[in-house]
């Protein structure tokens, strides 16, 4: 570790100590380490190969259900199966222990949550619920999964027959209630730590303009790196290693 990556382990614990009201956001970045690829990580995101907006959004699902649910429940099934890595874990202790509020998630994965960490505002959904397009229905993610293993695609409502869709909030999509929570959460927020994510997707990038303070842990730069305090231009696994070490938590 170079010395300037010390000083930034150093300082950043020294800003969480001081700092009264701090946030967490994340991104894909954060599970990568999980096995979760992210979007723009240059030669593994997802969108070097593929366009989520062909291939995740309320159209796609409208124009080819059985395409959508092709592409998409492969991928989710991963999600569902990987494990919390151990900044995950970190930030679930660092609740625990009161040096951070909560955290503001756009991953889908639930890995936050497996963690351990319970004040967690899953801004694009998750993949433990999914509801019927016609009534409203709601069942555990797993009906439609087992649907689908079984052959109907696309799954659909057993009461109504209406075509069943996942809890998470696609592209074309409203922003749901845990986005305006966070909204809400981030008021006098006085430090924000940003963790894998290219602050590039919509209304979440806004975010970080709502904290006085910004740490930003990410392996390429952010729109948002030259207003921040810190910067970690490296692996979010690493940074909550000694980060956990500096603050005393293993
Ligand atoms: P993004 O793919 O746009 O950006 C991820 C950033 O994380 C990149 O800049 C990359 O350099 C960085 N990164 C990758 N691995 C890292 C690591 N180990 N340590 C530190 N930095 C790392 O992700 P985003 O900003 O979250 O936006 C993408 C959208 O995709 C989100 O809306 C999210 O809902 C969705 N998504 C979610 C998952 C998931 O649930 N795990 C996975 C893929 C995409
Ligand atoms: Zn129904």
């Amino acid at each position: 570790m170079s010395t300037s990556e010390k000083d930034i382990i150093k300082e950043s614990a020294e800003l969480i100590k001081k700092s009264r009201h701090t946030l967490v956001l994340t991104g894909a970045g954060i599970s990568t380490e999980s096995g979760i690829p992210d979007y723009r990580s240059k030669g593994t995101g997802l969108w070097e190969k593929y366009d989520p907006i062909q291939k995740a959004s309320l159209s796609a699902l409208m124009r080819n259900p059985k395409e959508f649910y092709e592409f998409n429940l492969p991928l989710w099934s991963s999600y569902i199966d990987a494990k919390p890595n151990i900044a995950h874990k970190v930030l679930a202790l660092m609740e625990e222990q009161g040096l951070i509020y909560g955290v503001i998630t756009q991953n889908i994965d639930g890995l936050h949550i497996k963690a351990g960490s319970k004040k967690v505002w899953e801004v694009h959904g998750h993949l433990r619920t999914c509801h019927c397009m016609e009534c409203g229905r709601s069942y555990p993610f797993a009906e439609l999964k087992e649907q689908y293993e079984k052959g109907l695609n696309p799954p659909r409502c057993r009461k109504c027959s209406g075509m069943l869709r996942p809890d998470v909030v696609l592209f074309e999509d409203p922003m749901g209630k845990d986005y305006y929570q966070a909204l809400e959460a981030l008021r006098g927020c006085d430090l924000l730590i940003v963790v894998g994510s290219s602050l590039q997707v919509y209304p979440v990038a806004d975010m970080p303009g709502y904290a006085e303070k910004l740490i930003i842990i990410n392996r390429e730069p952010t729109p948002w790196d030259k207003k921040a305090t810190l910067v970690f231009h490296s692996s979010a696994g690493e940074y909550f290693t000694k980060l956990a070490r500096e603050l005393n938590l293993e």
